[in-house]
């Protein structure tokens, strides 16, 4: 029998407005950077959505290059939306991005109309979609004029190809530009995709975070673990299933010095006295005083979509918390 999503799945999620659209992301979505490429089993990757999706998380994140390798992971969401989600497509928020290196040749990267408008063309066909709901620009192109890259957005809105646009890890200066751009040409920008965490808080003191709200735009933070870094995961070493263990993508065993793994032992007391792990706290955070519409987690398993979905049970701080937070955070 087909698999059948909870009945309840919409009783607990909050659901956060984006920006000054009509659009409702929930508090946390699930992204599919890591962990849904060819090496991971598909079973696991099935186990992942199924369970996000019976918790109200109803938005899931990808991009042309999420693999590995680069496809594969738009290839593998687009088999369960044919298996475990077909049916259910007007409850899904499906986004995809172009911006970083994809094929071969002067085409295959950047911020080109002929990259977006080819890119948004292969993510449908692997996703097996006739649209996606949000499409983003992956990053600020240089050497690429600014209109040129928001007008290709505002053609796959305009292709029927993609609902919403948005626009990735731009700064406050060009994310003002852009906006300004998208507004004029009839498709405003719904949404910017960040870092944030409580370790990394350049979208405070870049400004972004106000440009974002003076312009009715709203925001999805990417790493709010910090790669796994904002977890108990790796307070006794570093297992081999993990993210550092396994020695992939960006994040090196590195990071983990004893200074920072002090600081993380410290911040783990801190979300342990409010009763929440310390995933749950870093993603409250991130949310804390509605600042940012939903909160974009990566997994490796069920487990931890189940754990970071129940962040929504305490989003409050008080005072001393967030000062003790930024004590250990950012030394
Ligand atoms: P996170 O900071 O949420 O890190 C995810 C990792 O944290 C997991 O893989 C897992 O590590 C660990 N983890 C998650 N939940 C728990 C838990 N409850 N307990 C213990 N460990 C946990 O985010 P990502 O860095 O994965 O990024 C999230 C998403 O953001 C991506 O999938 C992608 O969609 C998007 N993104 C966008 C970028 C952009 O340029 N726009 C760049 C990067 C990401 P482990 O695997 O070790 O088990």
């Amino acid at each position: 029998m087909a698999w059948q999503p909870a009945d309840n799945r919409y009783d607990t999620m909050k659901y956060n407005r984006c920006g000054k659209s009509g659009l409702k992301l929930p508090a946390i979505s699930l992204g599919l950077w890591h962990n849904f490429g060819e090496t991971t089993p598909h079973q696991t990757k099935r186990e992942m959505c199924r369970t996000a999706f019976d918790l109200g998380i109803t938005h899931f994140d990808l991009a042309n290059n999420y693999g590995p390798p680069p496809g594969s992971a738009e290839t593998a969401f687009g088999e369960i939306l044919r298996t475990d989600f077909a049916g259910y497509r007007d409850e899904l928020i499906i986004s995809s991005k172009a911006g970083y290196d994809m094929w071969p040749g002067p085409y295959g990267e950047w911020g080109s109309r002929k990259y977006l408008i080819a890119s948004c063309d292969q993510s449908l066909k692997r996703m097996g979609l006739d649209y996606v709901d949000i499409f983003y620009s992956h990053r600020f192109d240089p050497d690429t004029p600014l209109e040129e890259t928001m007008m290709a957005l505002a053609q796959i809105v305009r292709q029927g190809k993609a609902l919403y646009v948005g626009i990735s890890s731009y700064n406050s200066k060009r994310t003002k530009e852009a906006a300004k751009i998208l507004k004029e040409l009839g498709t405003p920008c719904l949404i910017h995709q960040p870092s944030y965490s409580m370790l990394n808080r350049w979208v405070e003191e870049d400004g972004l975070l106000d440009t974002l709200e003076e312009e009715g735009i709203g925001s999805i933070v990417f790493s709010p673990l910090a790669q796994g870094m904002l977890t108990n995961k790796y307070l006794n070493g570093v297992p081999d299933d993990s993210r550092a263990g396994k020695h992939v993508g960006s994040f090196q065993e590195s990071f983990l010095n004893e200074t920072t793994l002090g600081h993380i032992r410290s911040l783990n007391e801190i979300a342990q006295n409010r009763g929440q792990t310390l995933a749950q706290m870093a993603l409250a955070w991130v949310l804390r005083k509605g600042r940012v519409t939903s909160a974009l987690i990566g997994a490796s398993r069920k487990e931890q979509v189940i754990d970071c979905a129940a962040t929504i049970n305490n989003l409050e701080f008080t005072e001393e918390e967030l000062t003790a937070i930024d004590q250990y955070a950012t030394e």
